[in-house]
Protein backbone atom coordinates (compact mmCIF):
# COMPACT_ATOMS: atom_id res chain seq x y z
CA UNK A 1 0.00 0.00 0.00
CA UNK A 2 1.32 3.36 -1.34
CA UNK A 3 0.24 5.73 1.93
CA UNK A 4 1.12 8.62 0.74
CA UNK A 5 -1.52 8.97 -1.89
CA UNK A 6 -3.95 8.71 1.22
CA UNK A 7 -3.04 11.50 2.97
CA UNK A 8 -5.85 14.29 3.83
CA UNK A 9 -8.42 12.05 1.45
CA UNK A 10 -11.00 13.89 3.07
CA UNK A 11 -9.67 17.41 1.23
CA UNK A 12 -10.22 15.65 -1.71
CA UNK A 13 -12.50 15.94 -4.30
CA UNK A 14 -14.65 12.46 -4.40
CA UNK A 15 -12.70 11.72 -7.84
CA UNK A 16 -9.16 12.08 -6.39
CA UNK A 17 -10.07 10.12 -3.87
CA UNK A 18 -10.70 7.78 -5.97
CA UNK A 19 -7.32 8.18 -7.81
CA UNK A 20 -5.63 8.09 -4.74
CA UNK A 21 -6.88 4.76 -3.70
CA UNK A 22 -5.89 3.95 -7.22
CA UNK A 23 -2.07 4.62 -6.99
CA UNK A 24 -2.15 3.66 -3.52
CA UNK A 25 -2.91 0.23 -4.71
CA UNK A 26 -6.10 0.02 -2.54
CA UNK A 27 -8.44 -0.22 -5.35
CA UNK A 28 -7.65 -1.68 -9.08
CA UNK A 29 -8.11 0.17 -12.08
CA UNK A 30 -10.91 -1.88 -13.09
CA UNK A 31 -12.54 -0.67 -10.24
CA UNK A 32 -11.71 3.22 -10.28
CA UNK A 33 -12.97 2.94 -13.76
CA UNK A 34 -16.05 1.46 -12.14
CA UNK A 35 -16.50 4.24 -9.14
CA UNK A 36 -16.14 7.20 -11.73
CA UNK A 37 -19.63 6.24 -12.74
CA UNK A 38 -20.62 5.36 -8.80
CA UNK A 39 -21.89 2.07 -8.20
CA UNK A 40 -25.29 0.52 -8.21
CA UNK A 41 -27.36 -2.21 -7.45
CA UNK A 42 -28.75 -3.43 -11.11
CA UNK A 43 -33.02 -2.78 -10.72
CA UNK A 44 -32.87 -7.14 -11.67
CA UNK A 45 -30.41 -7.68 -8.90
CA UNK A 46 -32.93 -5.63 -6.51
CA UNK A 47 -35.81 -6.89 -7.68
CA UNK A 48 -34.71 -11.14 -6.52
CA UNK A 49 -33.41 -10.14 -3.52
CA UNK A 50 -36.84 -8.90 -1.58
CA UNK A 51 -40.76 -9.09 -1.99
CA UNK A 52 -42.71 -6.49 -3.71
CA UNK A 53 -39.01 -4.24 -4.77
CA UNK A 54 -39.58 -1.01 -5.94
CA UNK A 55 -36.42 0.92 -5.53
CA UNK A 56 -33.11 0.64 -3.98
CA UNK A 57 -32.50 2.93 -0.62
CA UNK A 58 -28.81 3.91 -0.85
CA UNK A 59 -26.25 5.07 1.75
CA UNK A 60 -22.88 6.96 0.82
CA UNK A 61 -19.84 4.58 1.07
CA UNK A 62 -16.66 6.14 2.37
CA UNK A 63 -13.45 4.56 3.17
CA UNK A 64 -11.61 4.71 6.76
CA UNK A 65 -7.85 4.75 6.85
CA UNK A 66 -4.75 4.24 8.77
CA UNK A 67 -5.97 0.96 10.47
CA UNK A 68 -3.12 -1.73 11.42
CA UNK A 69 -4.46 -4.85 12.60
CA UNK A 70 -2.50 -8.06 13.40
CA UNK A 71 0.05 -5.96 11.87
CA UNK A 72 -1.56 -5.72 8.63
CA UNK A 73 -2.90 -2.03 6.72
CA UNK A 74 -6.15 -1.78 5.82
CA UNK A 75 -8.53 0.77 4.40
CA UNK A 76 -11.80 0.13 5.69
CA UNK A 77 -15.11 0.27 3.59
CA UNK A 78 -17.88 1.99 5.85
CA UNK A 79 -21.60 2.36 4.47
CA UNK A 80 -22.92 4.71 6.72
CA UNK A 81 -25.46 8.00 6.67
CA UNK A 82 -24.14 9.79 9.73
CA UNK A 83 -21.34 12.42 8.90
CA UNK A 84 -17.92 12.12 11.38
CA UNK A 85 -18.10 8.58 11.97
CA UNK A 86 -15.73 7.66 9.02
CA UNK A 87 -13.31 10.71 10.44
CA UNK A 88 -13.41 9.74 13.88
CA UNK A 89 -12.44 5.85 13.20
CA UNK A 90 -9.15 7.17 10.67
CA UNK A 91 -8.02 9.93 13.78
CA UNK A 92 -8.83 6.90 16.35
CA UNK A 93 -6.84 4.05 14.16
CA UNK A 94 -4.04 6.90 14.00
CA UNK A 95 -3.66 6.96 17.30
CA UNK A 96 -3.70 3.44 18.30
CA UNK A 97 -1.08 3.01 15.61
CA UNK A 98 1.64 4.81 17.30
CA UNK A 99 2.14 1.36 19.95
CA UNK A 100 1.48 -0.62 16.82
CA UNK A 101 -2.24 -1.31 16.27
CA UNK A 102 -4.90 -3.29 17.24
CA UNK A 103 -4.16 -6.83 18.29
CA UNK A 104 -7.18 -9.22 17.77
CA UNK A 105 -8.54 -12.97 18.87
CA UNK A 106 -10.99 -14.79 17.76
CA UNK A 107 -12.33 -17.50 19.60
CA UNK A 108 -14.42 -19.94 17.56
CA UNK A 109 -16.80 -19.46 14.92
CA UNK A 110 -19.74 -21.67 15.70
CA UNK A 111 -23.29 -20.68 15.51
CA UNK A 112 -25.89 -21.80 18.00
CA UNK A 113 -29.17 -23.57 16.68
CA UNK A 114 -32.41 -24.05 18.96
CA UNK A 115 -34.90 -26.46 18.77
CA UNK A 116 -37.49 -25.44 21.43
CA UNK A 117 -39.63 -28.62 23.02
CA UNK A 118 -42.57 -27.80 25.38
CA UNK A 119 -45.40 -30.32 27.31
CA UNK A 120 -42.05 -32.31 28.05
CA UNK A 121 -43.51 -34.86 30.11
CA UNK A 122 -40.66 -36.38 32.14
CA UNK A 123 -37.80 -33.91 31.82
CA UNK A 124 -35.42 -36.16 33.56
CA UNK A 125 -36.26 -39.01 30.76
CA UNK A 126 -35.82 -36.45 27.96
CA UNK A 127 -32.59 -34.89 29.40
CA UNK A 128 -31.46 -38.59 29.62
CA UNK A 129 -32.61 -39.68 25.63
CA UNK A 130 -31.08 -36.68 24.58
CA UNK A 131 -27.86 -37.28 26.06
CA UNK A 132 -27.84 -41.08 25.17
CA UNK A 133 -28.52 -40.23 21.42
CA UNK A 134 -26.60 -37.36 20.74
CA UNK A 135 -24.56 -39.20 18.13
CA UNK A 136 -27.50 -39.82 16.04
CA UNK A 137 -28.91 -36.25 16.60
CA UNK A 138 -25.57 -35.16 14.90
CA UNK A 139 -25.42 -37.68 12.18
CA UNK A 140 -29.10 -36.70 11.34
CA UNK A 141 -28.11 -32.59 11.61
CA UNK A 142 -24.84 -33.05 9.41
CA UNK A 143 -26.98 -35.65 6.59
CA UNK A 144 -29.36 -32.27 6.72
CA UNK A 145 -26.54 -30.10 5.09
CA UNK A 146 -23.73 -32.64 3.72
CA UNK A 147 -21.75 -30.35 1.93
CA UNK A 148 -20.67 -27.66 4.77
CA UNK A 149 -19.90 -31.50 6.70
CA UNK A 150 -17.11 -31.78 3.47
CA UNK A 151 -15.71 -28.79 3.91
CA UNK A 152 -14.91 -29.49 7.49
CA UNK A 153 -17.64 -28.33 9.10
CA UNK A 154 -21.25 -28.90 10.68
CA UNK A 155 -23.02 -29.93 13.33
CA UNK A 156 -20.28 -31.07 16.49
CA UNK A 157 -21.90 -30.64 19.62
CA UNK A 158 -25.17 -30.52 21.59
CA UNK A 159 -26.26 -28.46 24.95
CA UNK A 160 -29.30 -29.81 27.01
CA UNK A 161 -31.06 -26.39 28.16
CA UNK A 162 -34.31 -26.55 30.74
CA UNK A 163 -35.99 -23.47 31.10
CA UNK A 164 -38.12 -24.00 34.22
CA UNK A 165 -41.30 -22.28 34.18
CA UNK A 166 -41.58 -18.96 36.12
CA UNK A 167 -44.21 -17.54 38.08
CA UNK A 168 -43.94 -13.96 37.68
CA UNK A 169 -43.73 -14.19 34.34
CA UNK A 170 -46.50 -16.75 33.69
CA UNK A 171 -43.75 -18.56 31.38
CA UNK A 172 -44.22 -23.25 31.41
CA UNK A 173 -41.08 -24.81 31.15
CA UNK A 174 -39.35 -25.85 28.08
CA UNK A 175 -36.31 -27.93 26.88
CA UNK A 176 -34.10 -26.59 24.92
CA UNK A 177 -31.93 -28.15 22.43
CA UNK A 178 -28.36 -26.41 21.56
CA UNK A 179 -27.10 -27.59 18.43
CA UNK A 180 -23.18 -25.76 18.14
CA UNK A 181 -22.58 -26.16 14.69
CA UNK A 182 -19.32 -24.99 12.70
CA UNK A 183 -20.41 -23.16 9.42
CA UNK A 184 -16.99 -21.97 8.30
CA UNK A 185 -16.74 -18.67 6.18
CA UNK A 186 -20.82 -18.15 6.04
CA UNK A 187 -22.54 -16.40 9.24
CA UNK A 188 -24.42 -19.28 8.40
CA UNK A 189 -28.55 -18.93 9.04
CA UNK A 190 -29.60 -21.02 6.29
CA UNK A 191 -27.37 -23.85 7.19
CA UNK A 192 -28.42 -23.45 10.63
CA UNK A 193 -31.48 -23.53 10.33
CA UNK A 194 -31.98 -26.85 7.98
CA UNK A 195 -30.00 -28.55 10.27
CA UNK A 196 -32.33 -27.73 13.96
CA UNK A 197 -35.33 -28.56 11.35
CA UNK A 198 -34.41 -32.10 10.58
CA UNK A 199 -33.49 -32.83 13.94
CA UNK A 200 -36.99 -31.51 15.38
CA UNK A 201 -38.75 -34.76 14.61
CA UNK A 202 -36.28 -36.72 16.05
CA UNK A 203 -36.25 -34.90 19.20
CA UNK A 204 -40.16 -35.07 19.49
CA UNK A 205 -39.64 -38.50 19.80
CA UNK A 206 -37.11 -39.42 21.88
CA UNK A 207 -38.14 -36.81 24.32
CA UNK A 208 -42.36 -37.63 24.21
CA UNK A 209 -42.40 -33.60 23.56
CA UNK A 210 -44.31 -31.15 21.17
CA UNK A 211 -41.63 -28.81 19.45
CA UNK A 212 -42.56 -25.21 19.19
CA UNK A 213 -39.75 -23.91 16.96
CA UNK A 214 -36.54 -24.76 15.61
CA UNK A 215 -34.52 -21.90 14.83
CA UNK A 216 -31.06 -19.71 14.80
CA UNK A 217 -30.14 -17.79 18.13
CA UNK A 218 -28.67 -14.93 17.40
CA UNK A 219 -27.07 -14.47 20.48
CA UNK A 220 -23.89 -15.86 18.86
CA UNK A 221 -21.88 -16.47 22.37
CA UNK A 222 -19.64 -18.51 20.82
CA UNK A 223 -18.87 -16.53 18.30
CA UNK A 224 -16.27 -13.86 19.92
CA UNK A 225 -14.36 -11.04 18.39
CA UNK A 226 -11.72 -9.59 21.03
CA UNK A 227 -9.54 -6.14 19.54
CA UNK A 228 -6.60 -5.05 21.79
CA UNK A 229 -4.98 -1.56 21.74
CA UNK A 230 -2.44 0.56 23.47
CA UNK A 231 -2.29 4.41 23.46
CA UNK A 232 0.80 6.55 24.68
CA UNK A 233 -0.02 8.09 27.24
CA UNK A 234 1.74 11.39 25.37
CA UNK A 235 -0.19 11.39 22.63
CA UNK A 236 -3.94 11.71 24.64
CA UNK A 237 -3.28 15.98 25.63
CA UNK A 238 -6.10 17.90 24.31
CA UNK A 239 -6.47 21.48 24.46
CA UNK A 240 -6.41 22.47 28.52
CA UNK A 241 -5.85 18.72 29.44
CA UNK A 242 -3.05 16.06 30.16
CA UNK A 243 -2.23 13.23 28.55
CA UNK A 244 -2.79 11.37 32.05
CA UNK A 245 -5.47 13.55 32.55
CA UNK A 246 -7.12 12.37 29.21
CA UNK A 247 -6.70 8.94 29.81
CA UNK A 248 -8.13 9.00 33.50
CA UNK A 249 -10.95 10.66 32.27
CA UNK A 250 -11.80 8.03 29.66
CA UNK A 251 -11.38 5.37 32.08
CA UNK A 252 -13.64 7.20 34.30
CA UNK A 253 -16.10 7.69 31.07
CA UNK A 254 -15.78 3.53 30.50
CA UNK A 255 -16.70 3.13 34.16
CA UNK A 256 -19.41 5.49 33.63
CA UNK A 257 -20.80 3.11 30.84
CA UNK A 258 -19.90 -0.01 33.32
CA UNK A 259 -22.05 1.28 36.30
CA UNK A 260 -25.07 3.40 34.21
CA UNK A 261 -27.17 1.67 31.54
CA UNK A 262 -28.63 5.04 30.26
CA UNK A 263 -24.85 5.74 29.96
CA UNK A 264 -23.82 2.13 28.42
CA UNK A 265 -26.10 2.28 25.55
CA UNK A 266 -25.28 5.52 23.75
CA UNK A 267 -21.60 4.28 24.74
CA UNK A 268 -22.26 1.11 22.98
CA UNK A 269 -24.05 2.98 20.08
CA UNK A 270 -20.84 4.69 19.62
CA UNK A 271 -19.03 0.88 18.91
CA UNK A 272 -22.01 0.51 16.79
CA UNK A 273 -21.35 3.30 14.43
CA UNK A 274 -18.62 1.77 13.10
CA UNK A 275 -19.41 -2.04 13.50
CA UNK A 276 -22.65 -1.53 11.71
CA UNK A 277 -21.06 0.44 8.91
CA UNK A 278 -18.92 -2.21 8.12
CA UNK A 279 -21.08 -5.00 8.80
CA UNK A 280 -23.39 -3.55 5.96
CA UNK A 281 -20.71 -2.38 3.65
CA UNK A 282 -19.45 -5.91 3.42
CA UNK A 283 -22.80 -7.33 2.87
CA UNK A 284 -23.13 -8.96 6.08
CA UNK A 285 -26.64 -8.92 8.36
CA UNK A 286 -26.66 -5.59 10.74
CA UNK A 287 -29.70 -7.10 12.04
CA UNK A 288 -27.88 -9.99 13.21
CA UNK A 289 -25.19 -8.29 15.20
CA UNK A 290 -26.76 -5.40 16.72
CA UNK A 291 -29.63 -8.06 18.11
CA UNK A 292 -26.81 -10.37 19.36
CA UNK A 293 -24.13 -7.17 20.43
CA UNK A 294 -26.78 -5.99 22.72
CA UNK A 295 -28.09 -9.20 24.52
CA UNK A 296 -24.18 -9.60 25.06
CA UNK A 297 -23.98 -6.21 26.54
CA UNK A 298 -26.73 -7.25 29.03
CA UNK A 299 -25.08 -10.77 29.68
CA UNK A 300 -24.29 -9.88 33.57
CA UNK A 301 -27.86 -9.11 33.98
CA UNK A 302 -27.59 -5.44 33.62
CA UNK A 303 -26.61 -3.12 30.11
CA UNK A 304 -22.83 -2.30 30.22
CA UNK A 305 -20.37 -1.18 28.56
CA UNK A 306 -18.97 -3.29 25.66
CA UNK A 307 -15.47 -1.88 25.51
CA UNK A 308 -12.89 -1.60 28.97
CA UNK A 309 -10.55 0.96 29.25
CA UNK A 310 -6.98 1.09 31.64
CA UNK A 311 -3.97 2.14 32.82
CA UNK A 312 -1.15 0.08 31.66
CA UNK A 313 2.18 -0.27 33.85
CA UNK A 314 3.72 2.33 31.84
CA UNK A 315 0.86 4.80 32.06
CA UNK A 316 -0.46 4.00 28.86
CA UNK A 317 -4.29 3.28 27.88
CA UNK A 318 -5.09 0.27 27.34
CA UNK A 319 -8.77 -0.62 25.48
CA UNK A 320 -10.46 -3.50 24.92
CA UNK A 321 -13.53 -4.74 22.94
CA UNK A 322 -15.02 -8.12 22.76
CA UNK A 323 -18.52 -8.69 20.95
CA UNK A 324 -20.23 -12.14 18.86
CA UNK A 325 -19.93 -11.03 15.57
CA UNK A 326 -21.33 -14.23 13.22
CA UNK A 327 -20.47 -12.40 9.82
CA UNK A 328 -19.75 -14.36 6.46
CA UNK A 329 -17.23 -14.22 4.20
CA UNK A 330 -19.83 -15.91 1.43
CA UNK A 331 -23.40 -16.09 1.32
CA UNK A 332 -26.70 -13.68 2.17
CA UNK A 333 -26.07 -10.74 -0.35
CA UNK A 334 -22.15 -10.80 -0.09
CA UNK A 335 -21.63 -12.93 -3.37
CA UNK A 336 -23.40 -10.76 -5.55
CA UNK A 337 -23.75 -7.08 -3.97
CA UNK A 338 -21.55 -4.69 -6.25
CA UNK A 339 -20.86 -2.88 -2.67
CA UNK A 340 -20.54 -5.88 -0.78
CA UNK A 341 -17.90 -7.13 -3.23
CA UNK A 342 -16.01 -4.22 -3.92
CA UNK A 343 -15.92 -3.68 -0.07
CA UNK A 344 -14.07 -7.64 0.01
CA UNK A 345 -11.77 -6.19 -3.02
CA UNK A 346 -10.73 -3.21 -0.81
CA UNK A 347 -10.30 -5.20 2.90
CA UNK A 348 -8.42 -8.10 0.60
CA UNK A 349 -9.75 -10.34 3.71
CA UNK A 350 -9.30 -13.83 3.19
CA UNK A 351 -11.47 -15.16 5.47
CA UNK A 352 -14.24 -14.45 7.82
CA UNK A 353 -12.22 -14.38 10.87
CA UNK A 354 -9.99 -11.80 9.32
CA UNK A 355 -13.38 -9.77 8.40
CA UNK A 356 -14.19 -10.27 12.65
CA UNK A 357 -10.69 -8.78 13.38
CA UNK A 358 -11.52 -5.70 11.31
CA UNK A 359 -14.72 -5.44 12.54
CA UNK A 360 -14.55 -5.65 16.04
CA UNK A 361 -10.98 -2.98 15.39
CA UNK A 362 -13.18 -0.43 13.89
CA UNK A 363 -15.24 -0.59 16.60
CA UNK A 364 -12.82 0.14 19.24
CA UNK A 365 -11.32 2.73 17.23
CA UNK A 366 -14.77 4.55 17.00
CA UNK A 367 -15.19 3.94 20.72
CA UNK A 368 -11.86 6.07 21.75
CA UNK A 369 -12.83 8.68 19.35
CA UNK A 370 -16.09 9.19 20.73
CA UNK A 371 -14.91 9.21 24.37
CA UNK A 372 -11.89 11.35 23.69
CA UNK A 373 -14.13 13.93 22.08
CA UNK A 374 -16.40 13.61 25.27
CA UNK A 375 -13.76 13.80 27.86
CA UNK A 376 -12.57 16.63 26.22
CA UNK A 377 -13.87 19.40 23.85
CA UNK A 378 -17.32 17.44 23.75
CA UNK A 379 -18.65 15.97 21.13
CA UNK A 380 -20.58 18.66 19.15
CA UNK A 381 -17.28 20.60 18.10
CA UNK A 382 -16.32 18.04 15.98
CA UNK A 383 -19.46 16.35 14.62
CA UNK A 384 -21.40 19.68 13.69
CA UNK A 385 -18.69 21.12 11.87
CA UNK A 386 -19.04 17.58 9.61
CA UNK A 387 -22.99 18.14 10.33
CA UNK A 388 -23.20 21.05 8.48
CA UNK A 389 -22.91 20.23 5.23
CA UNK A 390 -25.75 17.77 6.04
CA UNK A 391 -27.75 20.42 7.12
CA UNK A 392 -27.42 22.51 3.96
CA UNK A 393 -28.18 19.58 2.07
CA UNK A 394 -31.37 19.29 3.68
CA UNK A 395 -32.20 23.05 3.14
CA UNK A 396 -32.05 22.57 -0.35
CA UNK A 397 -28.45 23.49 -1.19
CA UNK A 398 -26.78 21.87 -4.02
CA UNK A 399 -23.31 21.91 -5.75
CA UNK A 400 -21.50 24.95 -4.58
CA UNK A 401 -24.07 26.40 -2.22
CA UNK A 402 -23.11 23.15 -0.08
CA UNK A 403 -19.57 24.32 0.92
CA UNK A 404 -20.79 27.51 0.93
CA UNK A 405 -23.65 27.46 3.33
CA UNK A 406 -21.94 24.94 5.49
CA UNK A 407 -18.92 27.60 5.83
CA UNK A 408 -21.18 30.24 6.28
CA UNK A 409 -23.24 27.96 9.27
CA UNK A 410 -20.22 26.58 10.83
CA UNK A 411 -19.57 30.35 11.93
CA UNK A 412 -23.69 31.28 13.39
CA UNK A 413 -23.94 30.41 17.14
CA UNK A 414 -26.93 28.13 16.52
CA UNK A 415 -26.24 25.76 13.49
CA UNK A 416 -29.33 24.53 12.40
CA UNK A 417 -31.64 23.58 9.48
CA UNK A 418 -33.80 27.36 10.26
CA UNK A 419 -30.35 29.12 10.54
CA UNK A 420 -29.52 27.10 7.06
CA UNK A 421 -32.10 27.61 5.02
CA UNK A 422 -31.72 31.20 5.63
CA UNK A 423 -28.39 31.67 4.25
CA UNK A 424 -29.32 29.65 1.27
CA UNK A 425 -32.32 32.18 0.92
CA UNK A 426 -29.44 35.14 1.52
CA UNK A 427 -26.96 33.26 -1.29
CA UNK A 428 -30.12 33.13 -3.94
CA UNK A 429 -31.24 36.62 -3.25
CA UNK A 430 -27.38 37.61 -4.33
P1 LIG B 1 -26.37 -18.84 2.57
O1 LIG B 1 -27.68 -19.48 2.70
O2 LIG B 1 -26.11 -18.06 1.34
O3 LIG B 1 -25.32 -20.01 2.77
C1 LIG B 1 -23.98 -19.89 2.55
C2 LIG B 1 -23.59 -20.99 1.62
O4 LIG B 1 -22.32 -20.71 1.08
C3 LIG B 1 -23.40 -22.33 2.32
O5 LIG B 1 -24.60 -22.97 2.54
C4 LIG B 1 -22.50 -23.04 1.38
O6 LIG B 1 -23.32 -23.71 0.44
C5 LIG B 1 -21.76 -21.91 0.63
N1 LIG B 1 -20.32 -21.91 0.91
C6 LIG B 1 -19.36 -21.81 -0.04
N2 LIG B 1 -18.14 -21.82 0.52
C7 LIG B 1 -18.32 -21.93 1.84
C8 LIG B 1 -17.44 -21.99 2.95
N3 LIG B 1 -16.11 -21.97 2.80
N4 LIG B 1 -17.94 -22.07 4.19
C9 LIG B 1 -19.29 -22.10 4.38
N5 LIG B 1 -20.19 -22.06 3.37
C10 LIG B 1 -19.71 -21.99 2.10
O7 LIG B 1 -26.03 -17.90 3.78
P2 LIG B 1 -26.03 -18.22 5.30
O8 LIG B 1 -26.47 -19.60 5.62
O9 LIG B 1 -24.70 -17.80 5.78
O10 LIG B 1 -27.16 -17.27 5.83
C11 LIG B 1 -26.98 -15.89 5.83
C12 LIG B 1 -28.24 -15.23 5.32
O11 LIG B 1 -29.37 -15.69 6.05
C13 LIG B 1 -28.18 -13.76 5.53
O12 LIG B 1 -28.63 -13.14 4.37
C14 LIG B 1 -29.18 -13.53 6.67
O13 LIG B 1 -29.73 -12.25 6.57
C15 LIG B 1 -30.18 -14.58 6.46
N6 LIG B 1 -30.98 -15.06 7.59
C16 LIG B 1 -30.74 -14.66 8.87
C17 LIG B 1 -31.50 -15.14 9.93
C18 LIG B 1 -31.17 -14.71 11.32
O14 LIG B 1 -30.20 -14.04 11.53
N7 LIG B 1 -31.94 -15.11 12.32
C19 LIG B 1 -32.59 -16.08 9.69
C20 LIG B 1 -32.70 -16.48 8.31
C21 LIG B 1 -31.94 -15.97 7.31
P3 LIG B 1 -22.90 -25.09 -0.21
O15 LIG B 1 -22.21 -25.88 0.87
O16 LIG B 1 -24.17 -25.69 -0.63
O17 LIG B 1 -21.97 -24.73 -1.31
Amino acid sequence: MEKEFLNKLYMKSRADRIKGLALSNVISTEDAILLKDDLHLPAEVADHMIENQIATYELPLGVAVNFLIDQKEYVVPMAVEEPSVIAAASSAAKMINLAGGFQTTIQNRTMIGQVVLKDIPDMIFARDMVIKHQKDILQKANEAHPSIVKRGGGAKEIIIRPIAADKTFQTPSFLVIHLHIETLEAMGANIVDTMVEAIKPYLEKLTNGTALMAILSNYATECLATANCRIPVWSLGKGEYTGEEVRNRIIEACQLAIADPYRAVTHNKGIMNGIDSVVLATGNDWRAIEAGVHAFAARSGQYRSLSSWSKAENGDLLGSLTVPLPIGAVGGSINFHPAAQLSKRILGYQSAKELESIIVSVGLAQNLSALKALVTEGIQKGHMGLQAKSLAISAGAIGKEVKYVADHLKQRKNMNLAAAKEILRQLKEK
